[in-house]
């Protein structure tokens, strides 16, 4: 096995990650340092929980030299604001014995205070796309020195809408630079940035090893309904003593407010909830009493949860089955049996949810274990107002169908296609407006 002292680290690295306790390289740790180092494009496959962030850190805080300059040289563009204080804390434990000077910026945040620390100098920046772009735009900051840029979570970037921003940022980005990208799963979304804006990239995957996927035990139970999976939720939290630190999925905020309504009577003390309706202060200590033990349950929606590095969760629920992509289900599941721990991860599955089971099934290539539903748990007959089958009012009048005039359809002369273009004065605006867009700036 290969140890760091194996790779090519100065001594403050070295000495950093001998303080934090890290010996070995995780395998994407090994495989990103010399292709990163080489200075080539390069895009690493791989979930949270894999050591990812510091497979990119490390190369790059190896090559970082000393400077004064203000402008960032390094850009590394992430999708939650938890994810930048996140990416910024490991980056002040690797750098402890090294002059690195590392902000984060992120929306939400006291734009004016970011800005100060910006023009205060920086080596590295740590940013959401949104937030980046209010910043060039202020002219606060400028990208002329960016030498590496990293996207991480590019995937999860683009489901939460991102897509224009990012491509934006990549527009404004000097055209020499090094890029490095990092996504638990390639779409087609994904594959098209990195065709557009990245040269040559060397691909680094996990897949012939033994990823932490493996690693996590993969149950679920099929249950009919938002009332019964509380039933199970309470029943497995009040028999099952080692669901010690449990992160449970659901589709939504008011699921999620009203899941805690529901056991609040119980565990309101063992239970926290973050989503993007709580506020910065309330989703920060959500997570820190997570993390520190004091409790055990956390409630989160997707957008959330992802890529927070919360530590030795035992147990990840799929309150509710991701909607739309398999591929959340590998984020989610990421969460447990992190870097070298096992983990279980348990789904509820209703009826309306088999297909994405079949889904998730195809792309982990295993199935899941459907473990049968304890018998002390009371199966609901109460359906919540979502869950009640649509009917249709029979007062209410059917809506004619559409009826296609019969006779020759024969197209138009130019002069009986009547466009209304407005008056001259209106044509004369737009005119002028048109003109306006044109000359300024892209954004
Ligand atoms: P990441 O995939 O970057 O979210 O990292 C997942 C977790 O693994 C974090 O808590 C890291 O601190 C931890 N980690 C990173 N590198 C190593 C390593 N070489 N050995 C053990 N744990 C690590």
């Amino acid at each position: 096995m290969i140890t760091f002292k194996d790779l090519n680290l100065t001594k403050p690295l070295l000495n950093a990650l001998s303080d934090i306790g890290f010996d070995n390289p995780t395998p994407i740790q090994e495989k990103a340092f010399p292709v990163i180092m080489s200075g080539k494009d390069a895009v690493g496959i791989a979930q949270t929980g894999t050591g990812k962030t510091f497979a990119y850190l490390l190369p790059i805080l190896r090559q970082l030299t000393y400077s004064e300059q203000r402008q960032p040289r390094v850009l590394i563009v992430v999708p939650t604001r938890e994810l930048v204080l996140q990416v910024v804390d490991e980056v002040a434990k690797l750098a402890t014995y090294m002059q690195a000077r590392c902000v984060g910026v992120y929306g939400g945040g006291n734009i004016n205070i970011q800005k100060q620390k910006v023009y205060d100098g920086v080596d590295i920046l740590v940013a959401t796309p949104g937030r980046l772009i209010d910043l060039t735009l202020s002219r606060t900051l400028q990208f002329n020195s960016i030498q590496k840029l990293v996207i991480d979570e590019v995937d999860e970037m683009l489901n939460l809408g991102f897509r224009s921003q990012l491509i934006k940022i990549l527009d404004i980005l000097p055209e020499k630079r090094q890029n490095l990208m990092f996504s638990a799963t390639l779409n087609e979304d994904v594959e098209m940035m990195i065709d557009n804006y990245f040269y040559k990239p060397e691909y680094i995957e996990l897949i012939s090893r033994g990823t932490p996927l493996e690693k996590i035990i993969q149950q679920a139970y099929h249950v009919p309904n938002f009332y019964t999976k509380v039933n199970l939720l309470e029943y497995l939290l009040q028999t099952e003593k080692n669901f010690t630190k449990v992160l449970l999925f659901v589709k939504n905020k008011k699921i999620a407010d009203d899941i805690y309504k529901e056991l609040e009577g119980e565990f309101a003390e063992d239970i926290g909830v973050i989503h993007s309706n709580k506020s910065q202060p309330q989703r920060f200590s959500a997570v820190k009493k997570f993390d520190e033990g004091t409790h055990r349950l956390l409630i989160a929606t997707d957008v959330i949860a992802r890529g927070l590095d919360l530590k030795d969760v035992t147990h990840v629920i799929n309150f509710d089955m991701p909607s739309k992509e398999a591929s959340a289900y590998i984020h989610r599941i990421g969460r447990t049996g992190r870097a070298d721990k096992t983990g279980i991860a348990i789904s509820f599955i209703t009826k309306l949810n088999l297909p994405m089971q079949k889904e998730i099934e195809t792309l982990m290539k295993k199935k899941l274990e459907i473990l049968d539903m304890p018998e002390a748990v009371e199966i609901s007959e109460n359906l919540t107002q979502d869950e009640k089958p649509v009917t249709r009012d029979k007062s209410l009048k059917k809506i004619p169908k559409h009826v296609t005039p019969t006779g020759a359809f024969h197209e138009k002369k130019d002069k009986n296609k009547k466009v209304n273009l407005g008056g001259k004065r209106r044509q004369e605006n737009l005119r002028r407006i048109a003109e306006k867009k044109a000359r300024t700036r892209p954004f």
